[in-house]
């Protein structure tokens, strides 16, 4: 063969390979078109999921083989939503209103042609531990469709560790801030006093599923002296909930680091200098950061910190990340991160009780 020919030849071959390895393509695109969903059917009720109170919401279709996404929309909306891809609204209404403690109204909207979003209105942030969603087959008997199942839980479930040492412990969790003080804003305006509060939560409801009691300083945006209080007294009212409190083992305030250099970076723990059970707690509280958080690691220091320093019972302070830091501040943002980090803290915690 020449030269000229053989390069005709390979054209020709390789024209034949793109064509055969983009038919297949088309053909699932074609496939797919012929299979759209269509929202057909709907109930919503509550019920009780292992042990748990649940809000349950189905959607039903004529078919299976449903491809969906769920995104969290905490920021505005504060909506759990279901993004369908091939799907149509089909016979349900736009909205239907729920009427729940959990879940106010479902909107069902069509983005572009076949591509679908439900909408639930939630009233209130949600986090992966509080919402779980599922396909089921179609149930004949019962008369339900192929569905998608909904279940929005009312308390956070955090199954699974069970942290041991924790059990019968009172812990009194501080997060840093709230109300009139936001404390450190990162540079898309996540701030301190919101990071800080549902790392806490987080913690909180780890270390109850595990038997201790919690106690915390605040559980909502506010502050715990007052809006108009000195830092002096806000901050004792703080070590107050710690001192009132029978029984209380240790004290552990949560805050975020910030600084003028949005390159600073990492993570910390402190105690007041001389306590001996107080350093423990922040060492044990920082490997566990260190090893589980991923961030760099700024050591175990000491500081006269005002809610460390008058705290009659171990204390420390945890710096969790630098907000100022624009990726820091993203983590911190980040429901999956702060489950991590909070999960940390559980074990550290978990580990000054049991040795
Ligand atoms: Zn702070």
């Amino acid at each position: 063969m020449c030269k000229f020919f053989r390069r005709i030849v390979s054209a020709a071959v390789l024209l034949l390979v793109s064509m055969l390895v983009s038919l297949p393509q088309g053909n699932v695109e074609a496939a797919s078109k012929s299979a759209v969903h269509e929202l057909n059917y709907f109930k919503s009720y509550e019920t009780k999921v292992e042990g748990q109170d649940a809000f349950r919401i189905e959607i039903g279709m004529d078919r299976d083989n449903l491809d969906y996404q769920v995104i969290v929309k905490n920021y505005v909306h504060k909506q759990l939503v279901l993004d369908m891809k091939n799907t149509k609204p089909g016979k349900l209404k736009k909205e239907i209103k729920l009427n729940n403690s959990i879940a106010k109204r479902l909107t069902i909207s069509e983005l572009e042609r076949h591509h679908t979003q439900v909408a639930i209105d939630l009233g209130k942030v949600i986090s992966e531990e509080n919402y779980n969603v599922h396909v089921e087959k179609a149930d004949h008997k019962a008369g339900k469709p192929y569905r998608l199942v909904v279940d929005i839980f009312a308390e956070p479930r955090m199954a699974g560790e069970n942290f041991k040492g924790v059990k019968g412990r009172t812990i009194v969790l501080d997060p840093g801030h709230g109300g009139s003080d936001s404390g450190a804003v990162g540079p898309t305006g996540l701030a301190e006093k919101t990071a800080t509060l549902a790392v806490s939560k987080k913690v909180k409801s780890m270390l109850e599923s595990s038997g201790a009691r919690v106690v915390m300083t605040r559980d909502r945006d506010v502050d715990v002296y007052g809006p108009n209080a000195s830092d002096r007294q806000e901050l004792q009212a703080r070590v107050n909930v710690g001192e009132y409190t029978p029984g209380a083992d240790i004290f552990v305030s949560i805050h975020c680091n910030a600084f003028s250099n949005p390159a600073a970076k990492g993570m910390e723990t402190y105690y007041y200098p001389g306590s001996a059970r107080g350093e423990r707690l922040a060492t044990y509280i920082y490997d566990e950061l260190l090893k589980d958080g991923g961030l760099a690691g700024r050591g175990v220091r000491t500081a006269n910190f005002y809610v460390i320093k008058h705290s009659s019972m171990p204390a420390t302070l945890l710096e969790l990340a630098f907000i100022t830091n624009p990726r820091e501040e993203s983590l911190l943002g980040d429901d999956k991160y702060q489950t991590t980090l909070a999960k940390a803290i559980v074990r550290g915690i978990s580990r000054y009780f049991g040795e």
